[in-house]
């Protein structure tokens, strides 16, 4: 996607603070961390957002989660974690490119 900020770090185009990649996920530090960890993972493929997740992309989607419990491991989040994904407009999502916010690190409150 040409004009996509996200498709733009996964390109290369925009420098990110990768900490993890393999073929169809990238996981890279979020520039305004809300939390000692706050890291973002998303699918190399364009979905726009939630809402446009497709039945072929449900084997996709469960692997974001295994890698989401590895970088959470890695990441020494024994005590837990939040994982948050903002959805459309409502939802308040500002990149329209599906992330996945994996916060840590902290107690954190219930508005983060
Ligand atoms: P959303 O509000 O769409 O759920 O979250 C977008 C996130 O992307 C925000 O937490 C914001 O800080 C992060 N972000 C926006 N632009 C960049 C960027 O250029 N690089 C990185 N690493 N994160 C970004
Ligand atoms: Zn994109």
């Amino acid at each position: 996607m040409r004009d996509c900020l996200f498709c733009k770090i996964i390109n290369g185009e925009i420098p990110s603070e990768k900490v993890y990649e393999d073929d169809e996920i990238l996981a890279f530090k979020d520039i305004n961390p809300k939390a000692p960890v706050h890291i973002l993972i998303i699918p190399k493929k364009h979905i726009s957002s939630a809402m446009e997740i497709k039945e072929n992309d449900e084997s996709l989607i469960g692997k974001i989660f295994t890698v989401i419990a590895k970088i959470a491991k890695e990441q020494k989040l024994d005590n837990g974690y939040r994982i948050i994904n903002n959805c459309g407009e409502d939802g308040g999502q500002e990149v329209m490119h599906l992330h996945f916010h994996l916060l840590g690190g902290k107690k954190l409150s219930i508005d983060i």
